[in-house]
């Protein structure tokens, strides 16, 4: 099929409300206007010279999403195109973020990456850590920066309870924070879960965006 045809064929399958992220990684622009073409115009990418180096040459009405590990010395090379940062780990970054979103006049989403896969190699807040950022106040007082829900990845594993498992912590995470952090706030609305692999599952328990990128574009070459 063409990228035309799995970009319809998912969107025809996500519940009103779950919008898609085209993961367009290691993919050339020609393939990102395929999909553009059939209407996508939300796109992910996870590395900043590549998002940096891409964004340039495509219509400005793209919503980039970064999704990848951000190096603090790369913030400032994403700022300009980055409209979601979905990655945001440490309040370290956090900070960093809004610091540089003001130097330049502009406003930046942003999603809290948990961490709740197994695999050690996968960043984010662990839930515990998420939870006691939240009752320190790390997540007030942003000027430039507005705290948009929670992202994460599911374990690498063909056990998809495990997975459920996992996207179910991801959700009552989410109504969590909200309930007890940002209650009121219309914003906090988002969570971003759900790959090629497992994206059925993410929206069954409560995905408002789906991150998918082989699904739509084929195999990446590295
Ligand atoms: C690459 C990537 C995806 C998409 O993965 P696919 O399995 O190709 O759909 C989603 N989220 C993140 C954070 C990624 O790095």
């Amino acid at each position: 099929m063409s990228i035309a045809q799995n970009i319809e064929r998912i969107t025809a399958q996500l519940p009103h409300g779950v919008r898609l992220v085209a993961v367009s990684k290691f993919h050339p622009v020609e393939k990102i206007m395929e999909a553009y073409g059939a209407g996508q115009r939300i796109f992910g990418e996870n590395r900043a010279q590549e998002l940096a180096a891409k964004a340039p040459q495509l219509p400005t009405d793209i919503e980039w999403h970064f999704i990848g590990h951000l190096q603090k010395n790369k913030v400032r090379m994403i700022m300009p195109w980055a409209s979601t940062i979905q990655s945001i780990d440490s309040v370290e970054l956090l900070k960093l973020v809004n610091k540089e979103a003001a130097r330049v006049n502009r406003h930046v989403n942003v999603l809290l990456q948990l961490h709740v896969a197994k695999e050690q190699t996968k960043s984010g807040f662990t839930v515990e850590e998420a939870l006691k950022a939240a009752d320190e106040g790390a997540f007030n007082d942003l000027s430039h920066v507005t705290i948009a829900g929670v992202m994460a990845m599911a374990t690498f594993t063909s056990d998809m309870d495990q997975v459920a498992s996992e996207f179910e912590l991801v959700h009552d995470t989410f109504l969590t924070l909200r309930d007890k952090h940002f209650a009121g706030d219309p914003h906090f609305k988002e969570i971003s879960m759900g790959m090629s692999d497992d994206w059925h599952i993410a929206v069954k328990h409560g995905a408002s965006l789906v991150r998918i990128g082989t699904d739509i574009f084929g195999a990446r070459e590295y």
